[in-house]
């Protein structure tokens, strides 16, 4: 039986115009596409011809256990020629693909990967912040302080620690213990912090403040995702937005 090839797919960060040509061109061409819950509807409809199958994890709300999608992937490649997999931001980072392309492979099924843009940079790119700048900032990690259930803690604090510019994924909900933990290692209470809400969509919102007044104030729980960028490159913008530092939190809208 021939088998098909399954695509795993970068969405972009959010506005459904930041997707590359090549991923655009195989959505137009996919028999089926499995989609995240961050996937926008006007990318989902580049699909016109395909199945479409929601498989989106929003910190467990409507969650397909991740063995299931694999399962699911491979069933897909013995039906269809050209399936999709598409994830939010890019594939390859903070989207468990290395799970699904070895179950791929197990299963003899040839897989790729196309890549996306990933959700920090789409931030920086709306704040207009490079994450890199001369005699400021030379480093950047991409890291999250989450860790599945039964996984070893996640060693972030030193990479964090090692980096002038850092980008926080799926820690919004854990700021203040981030912030408390950087500080403590001896990260000035003062460093930029830049919260970025659905980032390059039209509702991105930004909340700007420094570690030292996160730390007090735990911010409420987003429903969207957000992402978490630290370092001395925010400083300007968070002046610019109004904001001198080192006061509390505001939050304000794009
Ligand atoms: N593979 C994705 C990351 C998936 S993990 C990527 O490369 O972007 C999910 C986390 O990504 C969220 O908790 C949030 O931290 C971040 N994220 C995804 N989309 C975002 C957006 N539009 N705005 C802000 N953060 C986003």
């Amino acid at each position: 039986m021939p088998l098909g090839t399954v695509y795993l797919v970068g969405a972009g960060p959010g506005a459904p115009d930041l997707l590359t040509v090549r991923a655009s061109k195989l959505l137009a061409r996919s028999d089926i596409v499995f989609h995240d819950a961050l996937v926008h509807p006007e990318t989902l409809s580049l699909a016109a011809r395909a199945e479409i199958v929601a498989v989106g994890k929003r910190c467990g709300r409507h969650s397909t256990a991740q063995r299931f999608i694999c399962k699911r992937l491979v069933d897909a490649a013995q039906r269809h020629d050209i399936v999709v997999r598409l994830k939010g931001g890019d594939p390859m980072l903070f989207g468990r693909a290395q799970e699904e392309l070895d179950a791929l492979a197990a299963a003899g099924i040839e897989a790729e990967a196309v890549p996306g843009i990933t959700a920090a940079l789409g931030a920086a790119s709306s704040l207009g912040v490079s994450l890199t700048r001369r005699g400021i900032a030379r480093t950047v990690a991409f890291l999250t302080p989450r860790v599945g259930r039964g996984e070893t803690a996640s060693e972030w604090l030193p990479a964090a620690l090692g980096a002038d510019s850092i980008a926080l994924y799926m820690a919004a909900g854990a700021s203040a213990s981030i912030s408390a933990a950087l500080v403590e290692a001896g990260k000035p209470a003062g460093t930029s912090v830049v919260l970025v809400e659905n980032a390059t969509l039209a509702n991105e919102s930004r909340t700007f403040t420094t570690l030292g007044a996160l730390l007090a104030a735990d911010l409420p729980r987003a429903e969207e995702p957000v992402v978490m960028l630290v370092g001395d490159v925010f400083r300007e913008s968070a002046r610019a937005a109004g904001n001198p530092l080192p006061e509390p939190a505001t939050r304000r809208s794009a």
